[in-house]
């Protein structure tokens, strides 16, 4: 039989790091078993749900290349569906339509808490027979077997045991008409003929109702994989006080998706020692039996370091092509100015994101505006003559390259008996602003002579224009 994973987010919000996660196991395993992978989007809570959750659900899939084979499936087109089962259950006399009022159920719960039982629907309607009370709509509700076991051989949490006697006839349908989760899940689950159901570690308690209710349809039980939730370096559940949990603003933030997906896999499963995976790797060597049954703890610090990793590697058409949409969203226009493939190898070293790498090339594309007043004590009347210098022998340079350039202020350094970095320093400070750049024969060359130039003049006339 074929493996059919899927992921089910409910789109009450942006697709989150932990989201991402069990999307990714769920990815990998139908990859790696030749599977498909379907994405169904569980949006019957009218409330909670938005059409921007399901766009950016789709657009983080997109961005992180978790191709879906089938899909998206959408529960709320699947209502007629939902009701089918429902009745068909009810004639089977596997579900009953339940008549009690609010009242009751309090009344109810109000009782067991008085006798220091957990509370629970006590299967009053289960086996009513008198005549429904008039004018009540009713809820519908699962007959759930009233003993034995459920047995869940979860593939990361071992054998798990549930007690029937724990579990309560639960509302598959509401008074309102609509299907609740445990019920949908299944439905669907059946219908689409999952074989593994990967999802976290929340959703544990809610299996054996789930399986009750497909042993109820005749379904075959599908394999169950529950995995760990993320926590925060400080232990507690990942959230948005932890920093960055949305996919979209890792995104935003200059991330590439291999690093976000190389980091995540890594995040509860390894592979001896091995840090680093190609997509292709994760696909060969991922195994759902192998992750860690313990919750695992979100590292920004790795993830940053494996962004660099795969800026360091990326192609560089590609990078170039990433580094104009991000010198875009800072309103720098990279159309005129050093082809971006020669921008990004200087600066590929020195970003550990594509933000940085952006806010370090837009030197290229723009005038700064001001000198750095820190770096400004550079351009001083000693370091006129200097620049001057340099400017007369950038003039007639004839080989405009980063290493006769760098052969060139070297050789004005040892003229003038000064160290190299006394040299390039106020140098850096004409041509950028400020002491940081990338290497400057480098930035030089990036610039073109003209602009170079233009940069020494304007050094020269800040120097004529300043009072020391
Ligand atoms: N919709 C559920 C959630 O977002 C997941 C349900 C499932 O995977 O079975 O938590």
């Amino acid at each position: 039989m074929s493996v059919r994973t899927r992921f089910a987010p409910s789109p009450t919000g942006y697709l989150h790091v932990g989201g991402a996660r069990t999307a990714l196991f769920s990815w990998l395993y139908a990859r790696k078993h030749k599977g498909t992978f379907i994405l169904r989007i569980e949006d019957t809570d009218l409330e909670r749900s938005t059409p921007q959750a399901v766009q950016a659900i789709l657009q983080s899939m997109e961005w992180l290349g978790l191709k879906y084979d089938e899909g998206p499936y959408y529960q709320t087109r699947h209502f007629e569906r939902y009701h089918e089962v429902a009745r068909q259950l009810l004639t089977a006399g596997k579900a009953y339509r339940c008549y009690c009022s609010r009242e009751e159920l309090e009344a109810m719960r109000a009782e067991q808490m008085a006798r220091r039982e957990k509370p629970r629907y006590n299967g009053r309607c289960r086996d009513r027979r008198d005549p429904p009370p008039p004018g009540v709509t009713p809820v519908i509700r699962f007959k759930n077997p009233l003993d034995g076991e459920v047995v869940v051989e979860d593939q990361i949490h071992g054998r798990v045991v549930f007690d029937n006697r724990e579990l309560d006839d639960l509302i598959i349908v509401r008074a309102d008409g609509s299907p609740t989760y445990n019920f949908t899940v299944v439905v669907d689950d059946v219908d689409m003929r999952v074989t593994h159901v990967i999802r976290g570690d929340d959703h544990l308690n809610n299996t054996p109702r789930q399986i009750n209710i497909m042993q109820a349809l005749g379904a075959t039980q599908p394999v169950y994989a529950h995995v760990p939730m993320i926590l925060g370096p400080d232990g507690k559940k990942l959230s948005k006080r932890h920093g960055t949990v949305s996919v979209m603003q890792y995104e935003e933030e200059g991330y590439l998706p291999e690093a976000l997906l190389n980091y995540l896999v890594r995040l509860g499963w390894s592979h001896g020692d091995q840090e680093v995976f190609s997509v292709d790797e994760m696909i060969e060597k991922f195994d759902v039996r192998d992750v860690n049954r313990s919750a695992a703890a979100f590292n920004p610090e790795k993830l940053l370091w494996l962004n660099q990793h795969y800026i360091k590697q990326a192609e560089a058409g590609r990078l170039a092509g990433l580094l104009r949409d991000y010198l875009h969203r800072l309103g720098v226009d990279a159309s005129r100015g050093p082809a971006l493939e020669e921008v990004i190898e200087p600066l590929r070293e020195r970003s550990k994101t594509l933000v940085e790498m952006a806010n370090q090339a837009r030197i290229f594309y723009e005038d700064f505006k001001d000198y750095d007043p820190a770096a400004a004590k550079h351009l001083t009347k000693d370091s006129k003559s200097l620049l001057a210098e340099l400017r007369r022998r950038f003039a007639v340079l004839h080989d405009w390259s980063a290493p006769a350039i760098h052969t060139m202020v070297s050789q004005v350094a040892e003229e003038q008996g000064l160290k190299l970095g006394k040299v390039a320093q106020p140098l850096r400070v004409a041509a950028c602003g400020g002491t940081v750049s990338p290497p400057i024969d480098v930035t030089l060359k990036l610039y073109g002579r003209e602009r170079t130039l233009k940069c020494l003049d304007r050094a020269l006339a800040f120097i004529d224009g300043a009072k020391t």
